[in-house]
């Protein structure tokens, strides 16, 4: 498979160039250069595999010519051996034609874990067969450094940095960071908040020389490989219950685009989806362009649901590209317009388009709390945050939809116990296999908010020569 940037002036490369480079050299982001079809008899193929299989299926033709196949099947088996569930997407129905899909049963307990397992090994074959390792820096207000943590950990090409504000993440976002006993992994507790260590890493990649002594990488969602992934757990709902017979609909609590998008991507694969639902917060940039056709930046607010408190949702790009024809010079026109103004606008046939397969909803926390409590006495069902506007969101726009319609479980419930505590009056206990988590040893770092004594850290602790 070969991929081209959504800004038109990028090198086209093959996915384990993608892979490694992330953001594509004139700002774009990357995306197939066309997408792979499967058939209706395809999906009947499909309906007797296991997770793992089916994530073969469908990643095998956009690593063809980089990953063989007997590579790729050790990666997923070995990225999904150790989910605490053995069908390790689980579908529950909740209601008449409501269902919910938990992707909160890897190692970190969010669905970031679903892509995050795959992209470490990934890095890690691709590095050691071009004898390469990278030095992977981030910077985290909780969900994407422990899930990135866990992926990169004992992996051999890799050294990884995650900052956190110091005193500022939640206890059990913490601990998952900071009780991983692996030499390659670092947690830095940074004197300052969450915008100083986002800064300070913006610093570190800005300083091309340091850059380029430590082989700098991130693993954020602008990675094509962090999308990939998660296209498979559409094609497992869809076909679990009727695909390719049978339409389906998914509601998706959306902050950075990047989990909904692989929704589009399914869509575009084959798999027969009538909706994809985009759940926001009061964050709501997505929901009112939807509606509008208008994208307008807004301050960020903090909310009950953190992991979707994002103003400008970079995995849109890959969207706004289609919709453009796939005009990169439109993309780049339009978004160094938005990056001038605040706002851009699409024409109405092309909001028409979009307005085919997503439509957007708000919700604001009190809703939130009151669909976490609600869900508890409809169900016995403890959700999350993120969760609850997924299913809150299903609700809401319910009368449109006459298709079974999944909404994604984004995050277990313990991850947030507060919000639910406040909501059920319960505080969610932990899954077994981390009911010691607030009991291990902790390994972090307290640095001061000063690049030299970041820079010098990093490199007195990463694993420079080795063995490649
Ligand atoms: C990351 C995250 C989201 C937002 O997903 P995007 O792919 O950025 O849209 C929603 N909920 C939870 C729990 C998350 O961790």
């Amino acid at each position: 498979m070969k991929y081209i940037s959504t800004r038109g002036s990028a090198p086209t490369l093959n996915f384990d160039d993608v892979l490694v480079t992330g953001l594509a050299r004139d700002g774009g982001l990357y995306v197939p250069m066309e997408w792979p079809q499967f058939s209706p008899a395809d999906l009947r193929r499909f309906r007797n595999l296991s997770y793992a299989e089916l994530a073969v299926e469908v990643m095998r033709p956009f690593v063809e010519g980089s990953i063989d196949d007997a590579s790729l099947e050790a990666i997923v088996k070995g990225a999904y051996q150790d989910f605490g569930h053995p069908a390790v997407a689980p579908l529950k129905q909740l209601d008449q034609g409501l269902w919910m899909m938990e992707l909160f049963h890897g190692p970190t307990l969010a669905f970031k874990d679903y892509a995050m397992q795959v992209l470490g090994r990934l890095f890690d074959h691709v590095l050691q067969q071009r004898g390469e390792r990278i030095t992977i820096v981030g910077a985290t207000s909780g969900d994407t450094g422990s899930a990135a943590i866990e992926a990169c950990r004992d992996r051999d090409a890799i050294d990884i940095f995650i900052l956190f504000p110091n005193n500022r993440v939640s206890p059990v976002q913490q601990r998952q960071m900071t009780t991983v006993d692996a030499a390659n992994v670092h947690a830095i507790a940074l004197d300052g908040h969450f915008d100083d260590c986002q800064d300070m890493v913006k610093g570190l990649f800005n300083d091309l020389a340091f850059r380029d002594k430590m082989q700098l990488s991130a693993v954020n969602s602008i990675n094509w490989a962090r999308i990939m992934p998660q296209i498979t757990y559409y094609f497992a709902a869809a076909i679990a219950l009727g695909a390719p017979d049978r339409p389906v609909a998914f509601s998706v609590p959306s902050g950075n685009f990047g989990n909904v998008f692989s929704g589009y991507a399914a869509a575009q694969m084959g798999v027969p989806i009538s909706q994809l639902l985009v759940g926001a917060n009061r964050n709501d940039i997505l929901a009112r362009f939807m509606t509008s056709g208008t994208m307008q930046m807004r301050g960020v607010e903090p909310s009950l649901s953190p992991s979707m408190d994002i103003q400008v949702s970079s995995n849109f790009e890959r969207l706004l590209f289609d919709l453009l024809d796939r005009d990169g010079g439109a993309v780049a026109r339009t978004l160094t317009d938005f990056r001038q103004t605040g706002h851009f606008s699409v024409s109405q046939g092309q909001l028409a388009r979009a307005k085919e397969t997503f439509q957007g909803h708000a919700v604001d926390d009190a809703t939130t709390l009151a669909r976490i409590k609600a869900t508890a006495a409809a169900t016995g069902e403890i959700i999350d945050p993120h969760t609850a506007i997924g299913i809150e969101t299903a609700v809401a726009l319910a009368a449109n939809i006459t298709d079974p319609l999944v909404s994604l479980a984004c995050a277990h419930p313990a991850k947030f116990p507060d919000a639910v505590h406040q909501a059920s009056g319960h505080y969610p206990a932990l899954p077994a296999r981390l009911a010691d988590l607030m009991e291990r040893p902790e390994r972090l770092t307290v640095l001061a908010n000063d690049s030299d004594v970041v820079k010098a850290f990093i490199e007195e602790h990463v694993t420079t020569g080795g063995t490649l």
